[in-house]
């Protein structure tokens, strides 16, 4: 606990504060708090200092649906091999997604191309900073929009995130359940947003969804707008927010081939541009559908004809909308084993297995690899 919070939690002790509405000295509590108690991130410059845009968009976009943790050895790869949007611009497509392979939600990182290369283009290298500007840039949405342009640019805008929602809700006691609640949220956040130093509040903001006003068991105690928050006074911050019931992710299911040459090599296909995962490779497979197909229908999938032989166990991977459960079926070819007609061989290429950690293999097909040579 840092000395703020321990000013904080000392004063709670000492005296029962009254509830006072959200609004400028909230702002500031949240500043002060912010100022000595702030994550040191690799994308963040002090307080009151103008940070760059392009590693706050870069870090922005790395972390849409991702942790910290897991972002940050990504960043730091990222602006060592890329220290610009320049650079990036100027670096192939492929070797974008190489050096994203792991970090999920590979759409993204061809947006990141497609904006750099926009922003070189089009900006002349310089990120536009209002955001109704930025959201013209290909992988910027509302939030990173108004990110950005807050960060980067200390433009009065008001990112909200799941942390930034879960904060406002309970700071003003929102008791519509979410997502309906969204827009609500949305306007309130806006009205704490001050003037100057916006690019701080939101950061303050996020940093206290994520180190303080925790999703369970938040630490009011040493929270720094206890004073200000209706939850904590009603004794509803760990009700809040309110959600609605979630509908099941449903299950789908496929058979994937795992070829290996006996030269050592493996062979897989690089996905269309289009849709989940697109333009990373994979290990051939059949659709993923409804049911398990039986060994016949797969077969009818299988990228080139061999003695196929089912790997024990599943590979189950879980997406955002989906759960993936796969049977990995194995086959051992010579080097000159020709392709079947559906194997889409312009698409397929053989990489050796000990250059399988440096290609665009998103985490699932890195599961099927693994399972499917497991024992070999
Ligand atoms: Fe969150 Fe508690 Fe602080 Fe309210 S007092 S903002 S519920 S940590």
């Amino acid at each position: 606990m840092g000395a703020v919070q321990e000013n904080i939690a000392e004063r709670r002790k000492q005296q029962q504060l009254p509830l006072r509405p959200a609004g400028p000295l909230t702002v500031k509590a949240l500043l002060d708090w912010y100022a000595a108690e702030r994550r040191d991130l690799p994308w963040r410059y002090g307080p009151r200092k103008a940070a760059d845009p392009y590693r706050v968009w870069l870090s922005e976009i790395m972390l849409q649906q991702t942790t910290v943790k897991a972002v940050v050895p990504y960043f730091q790869k990222f602006v060592a091999r890329w220290p610009t949007v320049t650079a990036l611009a100027a670096a192939p497509l492929e070797e974008v997604l190489q050096q994203w392979a792991g970090l999920g939600y590979y759409s993204r990182a061809r947006n990141l191309k497609a904006c750099a290369d926009v922003v070189v283009r089009d900006y002349d290298g310089a990120f536009p900073r209002a955001e109704i500007e930025l959201l013209k840039l290909p992988g910027i949405g509302p939030y990173t929009a108004a990110a950005i342009s807050a960060i980067a640019f200390g433009e009065k805008a008001t990112p909200v995130d799941g942390n930034v929602e879960r904060v406002v809700s309970r700071l003003f006691a929102v008791r519509q359940p979410l997502p309906t609640a969204k827009p609500e949220i949305r306007r309130l956040a806006a009205t704490l947003t001050p003037q100057r130093r916006a690019g701080d509040f939101a950061q303050a903001m996020m940093d206290l969804g994520a180190e303080i006003c925790t999703p369970k068991k938040p630490s009011c105690l040493v929270c720094p707008v206890q004073q200000d928050c209706a939850a904590s006074a009603q004794n509803l911050a760990e009700l809040l927010p309110l959600k609605a019931a979630k509908t099941a992710r449903p299950s789908r299911y496929g058979i994937a081939f795992l070829v290996q040459r006996e030269d050592g090599a493996v062979l897989l296909r690089q996905r269309p541009e289009a849709g989940l995962l697109g333009g990373m490779l994979e290990v051939p497979s059949t659709a993923w559908g409804d049911a398990l197909p039986t060994k016949t229908q797969a077969m009818r999938s299988a990228p080139v004809s061999a003695s196929w032989m089912p790997v024990p166990g599943t590979v189950v991977h879980v997406f955002t909308h989906f759960r993936l459960e796969l049977i990995v079926y194995r086959a051992l070819v010579s080097v000159d084993a020709g392709f079947t007609l559906w194997a889409e061989p312009e698409r397929c290429r053989w990489v050796h297995r000990r250059d399988l950690h440096g290609q665009a293999l998103p985490s699932v097909m890195k599961k099927i690899i693994a399972h499917g040579l497991a024992d070999n």
